[in-house]
């Protein structure tokens, strides 16, 4: 598949004309220190890396992207199916499946890597039609990081960073406001067919360039390889990090809603009041953070402490998917818990402190 080598604002251009015809969605700026993936309107503003001044210029960065783009194929509320009770008595559901195309524009790597935990999840056991009629239709256009989000982003410890699985159109930016533009796929491919950009000759020197450019190391560092860490994390337990990082905790689950390999949700079934034999059942967004999530019949809590909540937000991420689906984990670095925490409460340094007392505390 040939590659090219475009300017970044003939890029642009090319992504306002295509969102004339196609449902494209591309990380537009809410307030000035947070971005939203929102449908590209004609009078959209759309800014990409500059490989020259990434740090001045960055247009947006993963962990402000709020919610994360994956939140587009599992929205925090959905309607499932609309039902209708005949004279037998019997139920008979209409499934509300959403197979629009469209297409997610300007993907970080921790979020693609987010989106690909998220296939095999979600595909794994008894599908999730829903899910997997959105992600079906949708084509995804990832783009490189030259620099770290911020101060809370560890995506190359979490083995994020040179993710590039998923991405039917990786983009590198490249001196002089130019962009490698890749084709990964063959849907990638046939959407650049027309596009008319140039070629490029060296997509290897391109992608020399962009590694140059990257600072080393890139965000923060586990003082041990990333299986340590994890082996760390699923040893323990009976730590007291858990209860030193919860006491503040406020139990208000924003760390699981932001968070772009959560997927915990409950369902409502509403019958319609005028007429008792239909209704419909939704889906809504749930956080094992939040204080009723464990509890069950009979008002016992099987989580009611904030550390015992912690703990499984935690090892989830670290341990119990890994051990589920393999790979390097369900948490990609993204930052985004740390960030958006009240208290701070950042689950690279609860990882930290438990490698640090790995041994003691098990
Ligand atoms: S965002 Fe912070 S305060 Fe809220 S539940 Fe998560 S760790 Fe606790
Ligand atoms: S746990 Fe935090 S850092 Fe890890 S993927 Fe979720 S939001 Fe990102």
């Amino acid at each position: 598949m040939g590659s090219y080598l475009v300017e970044r604002s003939v890029f642009i251009d090319w992504i306002s004309r295509l969102a004339r015809h196609e449902k494209v969605y591309f990380p537009l700026p809410v307030s000035k220190s947070s971005f939203r993936f929102s449908r590209v309107r004609s009078r959209s503003r759309l800014a990409l890396e500059d490989f020259d001044d990434p740090r001045q210029a960055k247009p947006f960065r993963a962990s402000a992207c709020i919610p994360p783009p994956v939140r587009l194929l599992a929205p925090d509320n959905e309607l499932l199916f609309t039902f209708r009770r005949d004279s037998a008595g019997d139920c008979h559901p209409t499934p509300v499946l959403d197979h629009n195309r469209r297409i997610l524009a300007g993907v970080r790597p921790c979020d693609l890597k987010a989106i690909a935990l998220m296939d095999r999840f979600q595909g794994d056991g008894i599908a999730d039609p829903y899910y997997l009629a959105r992600r079906g239709n949708t084509l995804l256009i990832g783009h490189d990081c030259l620099q770290p989000c911020d101060e809370y982003c560890f995506c190359e410890a979490a083995g994020s960073l040179s993710w590039r699985q998923g991405a039917d159109i990786f983009l590198t930016p490249q001196p002089q406001a130019r962009l490698l533009v890749e084709p990964l796929t063959d849907q990638g491919a046939a959407l650049l067919a027309d596009a008319g950009f140039p070629a490029c000759s060296d997509v290897q020197a391109c992608r020399a360039r962009a590694a140059a450019r990257r600072p080393t190391p890139f965000a923060r560092q586990f003082k041990a390889p990333l299986a340590r860490v994890m082996h760390a994390v699923a040893e323990s337990w009976q730590s007291p990090v858990w209860e030193r990082h919860a006491g503040r905790c406020f139990s208000c689950g924003t760390c699981n809603l932001v968070c772009p390999t959560c997927s915990c949700f409950d369902v409502r079934d509403d019958f319609n009041v005028e007429d008792p034999d239909s209704g419909r059942r939704t889906r809504h967004r749930d956080a094992c953070m939040l204080e009723d999530f464990a509890e069950v019949a009979g008002g016992y809590n099987f989580r009611k402490s904030p550390a015992a909540r912690q703990r499984h937000r935690v090892m989830r991420k670290f341990v119990y998917l890994p051990q589920r689906f393999g790979g390097t984990g369900f948490c990609v670095g993204c930052g985004r818990c740390g960030r958006q925490c009240t208290v701070a409460i950042d689950i690279f340094t609860i990882a930290t402190d438990l490698l640090a007392g790995a041994g003691e505390a098990a």
